[in-house]
Parts: structure tokens; C-alpha cells; sequence
């Protein structure tokens, strides 16, 4: 007997596999209409394709800012079938630049029964197991879809242990590859001591952006009024 008339291996390619009748009746070697007889005969409707939902599809790519692939991905389509009815439908495609903005815009979500809380400067993730781990790390690891290996760390870019967003963080391979990035952050600090941009405040105890540098900015938007004094290597964001 001919594949397609059996019930179950219909459901498994039809419905659970997304075939094509096309797909199912080449490989039958028969017409379409003769897969589609049995379809029916069997009633097995097919989902209807969510992404033709206009509404559906705009929540999803504007409103959620999931990607082509992520959709294509989850309707068990390819990209450019949702590319077509982002046109048809008139969804502003974004363009690489704004899609690469969102990509590392990406905040991951936490799971529900994950609790986040702050201990020295950073934060953590209690995970359900009990165990806790810091934060920019569970993130890496959702980034890259892997735990990291023990010589791996997280590197604050902007030196805000804070700021765990993912254009924040830099996957070093291993301490000597972090340790390096301090390093050099630290040199051209004392670069910025010797063009007096910045100074030791012996009073205070820390470094200061020299004043003058501060005024003679603050016609051109300040842009340096906001940057933190160079920390010393105390800190290891
Ligand atoms: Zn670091």
C-alpha cells in the first residue's frame, strides 16, 4: 500500500513534519490530487499559517522586534516567505543597522522563577536549583547557548558592572585576555594624565577630568562631563 493512504504516516508528514502535498507526492510518486483526496478523506486540516495574520505578524516584528529567521524559524518557514508578507502587508523591514541596533539591544528575559538581587557590586541570578551566579554571565551563556568554561570571564565594555546589557559585554577567553583589556584601559588613562586631560586630586584621593577641559566642553555638548574619572585596578568591572 502507497504511504499516503495511511492514516498515521500522513499525520507524521502532513501535520507533525509540515510537508507540502507537492513534497509528499513526489516522493509517492503520484499527483497531488491524489494525496489531497486522502488528506481529506482523513480530515487532517493543517494550522493555519500564523504568519499570514497581519496583525499576528506586526506584534511579532515590530512590537516583539523578532528577526526574519526567528519568525520564518517558529512558523517552520523560510525568510523570505515572511520577507513577502512583511511587504504585502506594509511592516517597515528594518535595515541592517537596525537590525544589528536590536540584536545587541537583546535583553534577556528571566525566567520567572529566577530572582535577581545585588551583592558587591554586581548583580546575581538565583537560579531555581538554589545555586546563584552573576548575572552578565547567565547572559553570555544564553548568548552563546553554553555554559562558560572556567577560565572565561565577562568584561564590563563601559565599566558599569551594571549595565549587563549584551553590547555591554565582551566573552574574554581567559583572565590573562581580561586582565590585558584592564590594562590597557589603565594605560590610556595615564596617556590622558600626560595630556593633562586628566588628575590626581590628592585631596579626594581619585582622579578628576581637569576643570578647564570640563568648561571649555560645555559649548560642545559636554560630551566628557559624563565620563567617570579613571578607577584604579581595585575595580574589576
Ligand atoms: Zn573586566
Amino acid at each position: 500500500m502507497k504511504k499516503y493512504k495511511e492514516k498515521e504516516w500522513l499525520i507524521e508528514n502532513y501535520l507533525k513534519k509540515n510537508r507540502t502535498l507537492t513534497d509528499i507526492s513526489k516522493e509517492c510518486g503520484v499527483s497531488v490530487g491524489a494525496v489531497r483526496k486522502f488528506v481529506t478523506k482523513f480530515k487532517l486540516k493543517k494550522r493555519v499559517k500564523i504568519y499570514k495574520d497581519k496583525d499576528w505578524l506586526y506584534d511579532q516584528y515590530i512590537n516583539k522586534n523578532k528577526s526574519c529567521i526567528d519568525i520564518a524559524k517558529q512558523c517552520n518557514t523560510a525568510k523570505p516567505t515572511i520577507l513577502s508578507y512583511l511587504h504585502r502587508y506594509k511592516i517597515p523591514i528594518r535595515n541592517l543597522s537596525e537590525a544589528t541596533k536590536i540584536k545587541f539591544d537583546k535583553l534577556y528575559e528571566l525566567p520567572q522563577n529566577y530572582e535577581v538581587y545585588f551583592r558587591k557590586g554586581y548583580l546575581f541570578v538565583r537560579l531555581p536549583e538554589g545555586r546563584n551566579k552573576p548575572y552578565h554571565v547567565w547572559i553570555m551563556e544564553q548568548e552563546i547557548g553554553r555554559k562558560l568554561k572556567s577560565h572565561e570571564r565577562v568584561h564590563h565594555i563601559d565599566g558599569n558592572k551594571l549595565n549587563n546589557n549584551l553590547n555591554n559585554l565582551f566573552l574574554c577567553k581567559n583572565t590573562s585576555e581580561h586582565r590585558k583589556i584592564h590594562f590597557e584601559i589603565e594605560r590610556i588613562a595615564f596617556l590622558l594624565i600626560e595630556k593633562n586631560i586628566l588628575y590626581f586630586d590628592i585631596k579626594e584621593k581619585n582622579y578628576k577630568i581637569s576643570k578647564n577641559l570640563v568648561e571649555d566642553t560645555d559649548n560642545q555638548q559636554g560630551q566628557l562631563r559624563n565620563e567617570k574619572p579613571s578607577e584604579t585596578t581595585n575595580g574589576n568591572p
